[in-house]
């Protein structure tokens, strides 16, 4: 699509208004809505908006930023009426001399994107979102009580949740998205829908439309959706997992019919590189104080740093289907990302792998989860960060991982979760009273 296509399109449609998306460094989506009225000055880049309310975008003395739509993510929202409908354009951001916005996370994604192209390489990406679906009180306040009791692949009597998935997954699929997959999660009142990979930037875009889709619908229904990855201590997170895979032209590189495992040098290199960032890394894919609560014994949530091609307990799984199939599942993100950063950090991650060959461990195909701390320590297999904190003290001696970053959103970021961490430090938790109020 370009500009005279997306000017076309809105007219046709009836589309009034048009939503200018981008996404904050904490992984928040923003909006500024304009009447179609603007939309050839928007799409000719020259809309500015004030950035210097949105925490980490501008330096003090200019906070008028541009945004810069791209045509190719023009898309009508089918919740509106037909008649002076809603569509969204996602949006790059610069300076107010032209030059790109050092804090634009869209923008970071596409230098990563950009540093494999030299090497001839192009990103997919099939990222797979869990998320729950809870009751509002009276006050339609979102509360922690799920509607249903089913589990895994469960099929009820079709109740609320069901309903509210089956109108999401009809919604994505209007929007262009190609669900691949759609179910009951394990926990009470958690779900899953699985889109088709695409290339990388297309799959950061689609999980954060995904996102804004998934809780817009269920409101519509009377339910909150949470993409937070812990809300309920006993029961199992919210993940999201990531199958990665680099393609050459129009190959699958990670696939070598005569390679162990029928997978390709680049392959083992990208998961060397991968599992040797992985604890910086976790600043980015598990950017929140929740995060940590997920990555714990027991919940089918990873904890050691290790590979298998078979079981599901390591951080890092390789799916059986070969072929132009063949991916790498990273199972530590979780869906409270900022996924351009997240990505841009997991290619920065492989490439640096495969840049200088570092070799993965073995693959572990034993439950490391029954393994001792002794047998853990003999087989050299790490952990990832216990907390917010520590992923960040890890993430400071990282210089690859932040490098993916730059040093405007590195430094933000960790302006930002040096302060989330310390309001939770802080807090007395209930935990404690419970533990400590009586026997001391
Ligand atoms: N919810 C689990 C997690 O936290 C994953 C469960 C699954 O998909 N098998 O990663
Ligand atoms: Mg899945
Ligand atoms: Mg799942
Ligand atoms: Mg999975």
């Amino acid at each position: 699509m370009d500009k005279r296509d997306v000017i076309a399109r809105a007219r046709e449609e009836g589309v009034k208004f048009i939503r200018l998306q981008f996404t904050d460094l904490l992984g928040v989506m923003k909006n500024v809505a304009i009447t179609v009225d603007q939309l050839e000055k928007a799409l000719d880049g020259e809309l500015m908006f004030d950035g210097s309310s949105i925490y980490g975008f501008t330096r003090i003395e200019e906070s008028d930023m541009y945004l810069r739509p791209d045509p190719d993510t023009f898309v009508v929202f089918p919740w509106r009426p037909r008649d002076g409908g809603v569509a969204r354009l996602m949006c790059d951001i610069y300076n107010p001399d032209g030059t790109p916005f050092e804090g634009c996370p869209r923008l970071t994604l596409k230098r990563a994107l950009a540093k494999a192209a030299e090497l001839g390489y192009t990103m997919h990406v099939g990222p797979e979102l869990e998320f729950f679906l809870f009751c509002l009180d009276e006050d339609e306040k979102p509360t922690l009580k799920t509607h249903d009791q089913a589990g895994y692949f469960d099929l009820s009597p079709v109740d609320l949740g069901e309903q509210a998935r089956r109108d999401i997954v009809l919604t994505l699929e209007e929007m262009g998205f190609e669900i691949e997959a759609s179910h009951h999660e394990v926990a009470p009142g958690q779900h899953e829908i699985d889109f088709k990979y695409s290339d990388a930037l297309d799959t950061a875009d689609k999980i954060m439309t995904f996102k804004f889709v998934v809780r817009t619908i269920a409101q519509q229904h009377g339910l909150h959706a949470t993409f937070m990855p812990k809300p309920v201590f006993g029961i199992n997170g919210s993940g999201m997992h990531t199958n990665q895979s680099l393609f050459k032209g129009n190959s699958n590189a990670f696939y070598d019919e005569n390679g162990p495992m029928q997978l390709s040098k680049e392959a083992y290199y990208y998961i060397g590189g991968l599992l040797k960032h992985a604890r910086a890394l976790a600043a980015i894919t598990n950017p929140t104080v929740n995060s940590y609560k997920r990555l714990v014994p027991g919940y089918e949530a990873p904890v050691y740093l290790a590979w298998s091609g078979r079981n599901r307990s390591p951080l890092i799984r390789i799916p059986a289907k070969r072929g132009q199939s063949t991916r790498v599942e990273l199972r530590n993100p979780d869906p409270s990302c900022n996924p351009y950063l997240a990505l841009a950090a997991c290619l920065t991650a492989g490439l640096d792998g495969i840049n200088n060959q570092i070799e993965p461990p073995p693959a572990c195909d034993r439950n490391i989860y029954q393994m001792t701390d002794a047998e853990l320590k003999e087989l050299g297999i790490g952990s990832l960060p216990a907390s917010l904190q520590e992923a960040f003290a890890e993430l400071a001696k990282d210089e690859v991982v932040r490098g993916a970053l730059g040093d405007h959103i590195y430094e933000k970021l960790t302006e930002a979760k040096q302060t989330e961490w310390n309001s939770f430090r802080m807090q007395v938790h209930q935990w404690e009273i419970d533990r400590y109020l009586t026997m001391f």
